[in-house]
């Protein structure tokens, strides 16, 4: 069994997490669909951080310095394809706040970390360098941290799903709960959202669907590299001066 797949962090108060996210960058409005601000739900609004902004990133950890330097190393993969500027200073209380050898990996959603209490982490990594799950993971995660939101709840996703192998699978490996496989695999993102890209087989934010708990010959093998739509969906969301997608 690999690592447990990951959980996105959602705030509770969802118009907090609305309005940070316009705080910080009034683009995000825009993806936002008409209505009600208290029916909107989670991701009816995009989550980006100011766009060229510094990302100051910390860990909350003593691990030894090797580890942070391969985790920024990982981390920095993105960076191109972003008009943001990473920086990785103890000193500062980072915008985005890593925590070694947790118990789960798992991140909010872009702005919503400016949510997080001030002392506790925003992402957390279970996986360590001798997991094989390691850089994708991180890879993942951090992706999460940038705004990105699950691939597999793409509106136009379409995953033949044969549900109650799912639930079984799920409670059985991983011991979650209807609800939370509900949540984390069936609850798409309605198609007036963010990014309005095409679905993405090959994302890096695409959970793995074993061929067993689908109909038909259907399955997502583990992404372990960001994809080219992943790209493209970070330089639409943080554009650099002067340049097309
Ligand atoms: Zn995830």
């Amino acid at each position: 069994m690999n690592t447990h797949p990951c959980k996105i962090i959602s705030p509770d108060n969802l118009l907090a997490s609305f309005e940070a996210a316009i705080k910080e960058n009034s683009a995000n409005e825009l993806a936002a669909t008409s209505g009600e601000r208290h029916k909107r739900s989670v991701g009816q609004w995009s989550k980006f951080w100011g766009n060229g902004r510094t990302l100051n990133i910390t860990f909350v950890n003593a691990e030894p310095e090797a580890l942070r330097k391969q985790i920024e190393g990982i981390i920095r993969q993105w960076e191109p394809s972003t008009n943001l500027t990473f920086t990785f200073d103890q000193k500062l209380n980072g915008d985005i706040r890593i925590k070694t050898g947790a118990q789960t990996n798992e991140s909010y959603v872009g702005t919503d970390a400016t949510l997080a209490p001030a002392d506790e982490p925003t992402l957390s990594l279970l996986v360590d360098p001798q997991n094989v799950d390691f850089e994708w993971t991180i890879l993942h995660e951090f992706g999460h941290a940038l705004g990105l939101q699950h691939e597999h709840l793409h509106p136009k996703a379409n995953i033949p799903w044969d549900r109650p192998k799912v639930y079984d699978y799920y409670k059985t490996n991983y011991q979650w709960t209807e609800e939370q496989v509900y949540y984390n695999l069936f609850t798409l993102f309605p198609t007036a959202d963010f990014m309005q890209g095409p679905y993405d087989k090959e994302s890096i934010m695409h959970y793995v669907v074993p061929n067993e708990l689908t109909f038909g010959d259907w399955e997502v093998p583990r992404n372990t590299r960001i994809s080219k739509l992943d790209r493209r969906n970070m330089r639409k969301a943080y554009p650099k001066p002067n340049t097309t997608p």
